[in-house]
């Protein structure tokens, strides 16, 4: 999902929260919405769609206020339906609170037996409806909005980054392993106004610049006075997920001072070094694997060029929920550039390969072309264990490459040959402490343990 937050009084807000999201729109295309707050009362609106589909200048001018949080959906828990759009809208002592979640809690069970017992009445049925009436059942409880939010969260487990929007001001936080990314921004100087993103390009669109991360245990708490900072988990150890690194996020996007285009580009040089190849001519999967692709040819010496169209108005087909339309989904987005493929020896490059859907179909296509050879490279290792904290890889089971061999799934791909990067590539390749990224669809090593009877319904 993308999140994204301001505070900005003199500013229309749901202008500028709406580029946000549309910034963001890759993050989730599942439904997207806004609430603007103007003092105490809230102003919402949120439905499925693309962000271009669901807002329009009418609709817009309808969300006055001073501060905004937004939210692009992509369904990791929760069925895809218009009630599990957010921000998430509920009511509390001290007015009404919007939240906007990106990431996925691992303690669901036990945080709903804990909110029924208040009677709470939970609507829908996401994690991030759960975290904001846990917040609504501290403050109701007598604490401010700070101390409720802190002692919510530390009754939350597993990744989560958020915006929330309160009548006081709003808040961003991420969970004590800054699993899922969120950065602050500035716009103006005299006063300064703060921004919420869940990437850098949310704050580019709207020329706000990017001051920092939200670091991992961090609240950050804006408000006409400015931004105060609450460290609040004390253990906090920096688990960035290595696949927003690799995939999920935009190549613009800045993670540790670089754009993730620089980042990509150097996993293909990386890959070129360990897994040479003799072939005439390099390309990447459109979108996600052009800068590995680019960085393979600069390393090996072969030409880079296009070898598949991407038709971009239609969306990422990973989000559409089920296989069957995974499958037809395909040839309506990448087309193969028959003249520039016949007969010559080629390496595809991509990011990952999930359930090897999409890989067999690309394949079969460029055969189709007359290419003479096909030898496929991924920059990163073999995905063998889902993911618990917000990206959709499927349970186990649909994992190729948790029950195939490097060699089977060559064999099933009908390629000349198949080589992934190691996981120390990856990680050394990002120059950062290699032990400061979770990589469990990796590895299988979870940062944040994961409650057994939830293990069990997506493990083999
Ligand atoms: P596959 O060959 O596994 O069907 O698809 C691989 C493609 O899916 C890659 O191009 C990759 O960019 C994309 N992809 C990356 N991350 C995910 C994810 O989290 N879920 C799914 N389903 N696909 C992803
Ligand atoms: Fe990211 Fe994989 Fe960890 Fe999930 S399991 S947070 S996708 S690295
Ligand atoms: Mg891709």
């Amino acid at each position: 999902c993308g999140v994204f937050g301001i505070y900005a009084p003199e500013q229309d807000v749901a202008k500028l929260t709406y580029f946000g999201l549309y910034a963001l729109q890759h993050r989730g295309q599942e439904s997207a919405g806004i609430a603007t707050f103007e003092g105490s009362r809230v102003y919402q609106h949120k439905d499925m769609g693309l962000v271009s589909q669901v807002f329009n200048e009418t609709i817009l001018e309808q969300l006055p206020g001073n501060l905004a949080v937004g939210h692009t959906r992509y369904s990791t828990t929760g069925s895809s339906r218009k009630v599990n759009a957010q921000p998430a809208v509920v009511e509390t002592r001290l007015g009404l609170l919007a939240l906007a979640h990106n990431g996925n809690l691992v303690n669901t069970v036990q945080l709903r037996s804990e909110l029924i017992k208040d009677k709470f009445n939970l609507v829908t049925t996401t994690d991030s409806e759960m975290i904001a009436y846990a917040i609504a059942q501290e403050v109701n409880a007598g604490a401010d909005w700070i101390t409720g939010a802190i002692s919510a969260l530390k009754r939350c487990q597993g990744a989560f980054s958020l915006t929330i929007a309160t009548p006081a001001g709003i808040m961003g936080v991420r969970d004590p392993n800054g699993i899922r990314p969120l950065v602050i921004g500035t716009l103006d100087s005299e006063p300064v106004r703060y921004v919420l993103a869940s990437e850098t390009c949310g704050l580019d669109i709207i020329g706000a610049e990017y001051l920092r991360d939200v670091g991992p245990g961090e609240l950050v708490w804006i408000t006409e006075t400015g931004l105060e900072s609450f460290q609040w988990h004390q253990q906090s150890e920096r688990k960035l997920c290595i696949f927003e690194m690799i995939y999920f996020a935009r190549p613009d996007s800045l993670m540790h001072n670089e754009t993730l285009y620089s980042y990509r580009m150097r996993l293909g040089r990386k890959m070129a070094a360990e897994a040479p190849v003799e072939a005439d001519l390099v390309f990447g999967v459109p979108d996600s694997g052009i800068p590995a692709a680019i960085g393979f040819s600069q390393t090996s010496g072969i030409a880079y060029g296009e070898g598949l169209i991407k038709n971009r108005y239609v969306g990422r087909t990973f989000i559409q929920p089920t296989q069957a339309m995974r499958e037809s989904g395909i040839k309506m987005k990448l087309n193969p550039l028959k003249d520039v493929l016949f007969g010559k020896r080629v390496v595809i490059i991509d990011d990952s390969i999930v359930r090897g859907t999409t890989s067999r179909k690309l394949v079969q296509s460029l055969r189709d072309a007359g290419v003479a050879e096909v030898h496929m490279r991924i920059s990163s290792p073999p995905v063998t264990h889902p993911c618990f904290y917000g990206i959709d890889t499927d349970t186990q089971d649909q994992l190729i490459a948790a029950t195939k061999s490097v060699a089977e799934i060559a064999k099933q791909l009908q390629v000349d040959s198949l080589a992934y990067l190691s996981w120390e590539g990856m990680l050394e390749t990002t120059r950062e402490d290699t032990n400061s990224f979770c990589s469990a669809c990796f590895t299988g090593n979870y940062p944040v343990a994961i409650p057994e009877q939830v293990k069990r319904s997506k493990l083999i």
